[in-house]
């Protein structure tokens, strides 16, 4: 049995994120690059040997990165923007690319499809000269496989995607497209030299977001052309299906087809197409999005019936994706319940999964699978569900009546001033919370501290006039985490870091089980804070999308239920606020843009469930309570019918950075709520001049009334530290009583 299992790719930072602590090291300059690349080499065999060890056939090589691997392939294709090569060191620039320094601004970097991996964005204009194709990492992983006696395919993103991904125009795409075509053809030669049989797999998950005609013309040549390069060259594809894309790649002389049949269920549909072909197809059933154990005897029938199109001999199975996105491996996780444990697999978990499923499905050895736990059910959140009726989706009060409302009640200036939520987080915030946290200090010292930094940031606010205070999150590490830590249904791994950019790593929450609030979240702090002054105090809440988008989510029932579960846990959060007399209430929705599907065709199931949980979890405000939500966006043009339905009674929003042009959105489409567009961009620690933050207001009135405008930044503060904020918020202040002095 060769070559029927395969990985589309193993996460690189390491188990106990060791590349993370190298590569801060060697930027600070406190070690030599060539501790890093032995470190690297180290986490490479590692890995491999993991592979090998659980009985996977071909390990995955170029799936290691020091920042991006397509920033590597920028590297590889020649394809370095030209604003870096005056850096004549090749570390130096990859590493300038990523972050850039004095006199380089950083690439952008962007989201990986509908994960939390960023990429670093290709720069590509209609003139963009390519430079020397350079094959040298590629290669020198290869070997490095091959010395150390592993079997390795080369994985590469494909050119669709890349084109895809740097996100130019049509035009741009198509002038350069040739020219690409030529740089990867020079890779490839490059490769194939080393060994005319190697295996080389071109991840082009762009096509599973629904190809044109005109993409998938490119597609054709493209794998017309390259697949005559190499006889063993294969298509991936992952995060939904790629039919159209399938239609046209039997047709090219490629090997094979790796497929994701657990996001991408629709790539049933080409079986028939796939059986007739000549083509070897990848099954990629074990789910690399996500957290929970494979339910194997599900998937061998899953695998049988594929069986009944393309003979055995033409399968392989793999992971859904590359194994990038989830965490290593539960070998340290002491403190998970027993039960909760039982539903999880990482990364090693899952070679093993593979390899199991391989052996039932490819020898005749009758395997026993271990058994698929399901989680608890919580009758009482069941029945609760059920007793939902339309009303409790709707406010009681249509937004102009709550706006007068409003307007009576809070008295507030024209332009209100107001910030985001969260204040500096300072070295000495973290401290106290970790302190607490490991049980180094009491709890009525730990709720001593934080109120006492509560009183001294509502103080502040005060000083300087804002109309509306925030109590500033200093109880918070992260806005998804600090609520999933206090509702029922979600744990927390010790170790179960995914890398999201660069070195940087996030520890999403384990939302295993039906989720319920068993006691009020954040109701002491808001109280605490309200009682400290006369001004409108916000209540400040996570949103249910929010906390599902950020967080591995079961996936034994629609996300749309679960989210409904979170929004009604939230919804008594609100109530809760509410009764104890916290009259404008903020939920972020900060990811609520991130979960819009890759596919077109899915785009209003998703809004549609998305609207009913932020609904479910807001209607509950009286007329007299006013719900704010914030989003870190400034690009609402698709989704703005859908912001509009939330109905929030104020939204803040990212716009900064573009100035008014994005904010005329919500003028051309007649929004009628209040909007806080961000006066300036708290992502950086420049203060902007009283001067500048009065032309930007005056730019903001431009496009809408001064009665529908709130004033604040746009994004919470708690990156920053607390002279700037202090200054910058002053000039937010100074200028908007400017401002409305002329109105
Ligand atoms: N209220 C949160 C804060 O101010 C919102 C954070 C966010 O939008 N990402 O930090
Ligand atoms: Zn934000």
């Amino acid at each position: 049995m060769t070559n029927k299992t395969a990985v589309l790719g193993f996460p690189r930072i390491g188990e106990k994120r060791e590349l993370k602590s190298v590569l801060e090291n060697y930027w600070k300059g406190s070690i030599p690059l060539n501790e890093l690349e032995s470190v690297a080499s180290e986490l490479r065999l590692k890995h491999w040997t993991l592979q090998r060890n659980a009985g996977i056939d071909k390990v995955a090589v170029n799936d290691f990165s020091f920042y991006d691997n397509t920033l590597d392939l920028m590297v590889a294709l020649g394809a370095q923007p030209e604003r870096f090569r005056d850096i004549t060191d090749a570390t130096q620039r990859y590493f300038t690319m990523a972050r850039g320094d004095e006199t380089h601004t950083a690439m952008e970097m962007t989201k990986w499809f509908n994960t939390n991996y960023h990429y670093i964005v290709p720069e590509l204009g209609i003139n963009f000269a390519f430079d020397t194709v350079r094959a040298d990492k590629i290669l020198g992983e290869y070997r490095e496989a091959k010395a150390n006696g592993f079997k390795g395919a080369i994985h590469l993103i494909g050119p669709i995607t890349f084109l895809g991904l740097s996100k130019c125009s049509d035009d741009v795409a198509l002038a350069l497209f040739d020219r690409l075509l030529g740089q990867y053809s020079k890779l490839l030669d490059e490769i194939i030299a080393l060994d005319d049989n190697i295996e080389i797999v071109m991840h082009e998950p762009f096509l599973s977001t629904g190809a044109d005609a005109g993409q998938l013309s490119l597609l054709k040549i493209a794998y017309k052309r390259l697949g005559t390069l190499s006889q063993n060259l294969s298509v991936a594809t992952y995060f939904e299906h790629s039919t159209e894309a399938t239609a046209v790649l039997v047709h090219t002389s490629i090997k094979g087809l790796s497929l994701d049949f657990v996001h991408g269920v629709k790539n049933s549909e080409s079986l028939e197409l796939l059986g007739k072909s000549d083509k070897h197809v990848t099954v990629g059933i074990i789910d690399g999005r996500n957290v929970w154990k494979n339910n194997l005897q599900l998937s061998l029938k899953t695998l049988e019936h594929i069986e009944t199109y393309i003979p055995k001999e033409r399968l392989s199975i793999g992971t859904s994706c590359s194994l990038l996105h989830v965490p290593y491996t539960l070998k340290y996780e002491e403190n998970l319940d027993a039960n909760v444990k039982e539903l999880l697999a990482f990364a090693e978990e899952k070679l093993d999964e593979l390899s199991l499923l391989a052996k039932a499905f490819f020898s005749h050895e009758k395997i026993t699978f271990p058994s698929h736990e399901k989680a608890v059910a919580d009758e009482a959140v069941q029945n609760r569900l059920r007793t939902l009726r339309p009303n409790d989706f709707k406010r009681s009060h249509p937004f102009a009546v709550r706006q007068m409302s409003a307007r009576d009640y809070f008295d507030l200036p024209l332009l209100p001033t107001t910030t985001i939520g969260s204040f500096p987080q300072t070295a000495e915030v973290r401290k106290v919370r970790q302190e607490f946290k490991k049980g180094l200090i009491s709890k009525e010292t730990y709720n001593e501290t934080m109120k006492n930094m509560i009183a001294s940031c509502v103080a502040f606010q005060e000083s300087i006039d804002l109309d509306v205070l925030v109590h500033g999150e200093f109880e918070r590490n992260d806005m998804v985490e600090y609520f999933g830590e206090q509702l029922s249904g979600f744990a927390f791994s010790q170790n179960g870091w995914v890398q999201s950019y660069g070195s940087r790593c996030v520890k999403p929450p384990l939302l295993y089980g039906d989720v319920s609030r068993p006691h009020p979240m954040t109701l002491e702090w808001s109280l605490y804070a309200q009682s400290l002054t006369t001004r409108p105090m916000k209540g400040m809440l996570t949103g249910p999308v929010t906390i599902l988008n950020w967080s591995f989510v079961r996936d034994d029932q629609p996300r749309a239920l679960t989210a409904i579960q979170i929004a009604l846990a939230i919804r008594d959060e609100v109530d809760d606020l509410q009764r104890g007399g916290i009259a404008m209430i903020q939920v972020d929705e900060a990811a609520f843009k991130e979960g819009y599907p890759l596919r077109r065709e899915n785009r209003s199931a998703y809004e549609k469930w998305a609207l009913e949980s932020f609904l479910l979890s807001t209607a509950v405000a009286d007329k007299e309570t006013q719900i704010h939500t914030h989003m870190c966006y400034s690009e609402f043009t698709d989704i703005i019918k859908t912001i509009e339905e939330m109905d929030a009674d104020v939204i803040s929003i990212e716009t900064s950075r573009s100035g008014n042009r994005l904010l005329r959105i919500f003028k051309e489409s007649g929004y009628t709520q209040e909007v806080g567009p961000g006066v300036y961009d708290i992502h950086s620690p420049r203060i902007p001049s009283v001067e500048e933050m009065k032309s930007q207001i005056y730019a903001l009135l431009e496009v809408l009334p001064a009665s529908q405008l709130w004033i604040n930044p746009d994004c919470g503060l708690k990156t920053r530290g607390w002279s700037e904020t202090e200054e910058a918020l002053r000039n937010m202040v100074e200028a908007t009583k400017a401002v409305r002095e002329t109105l």
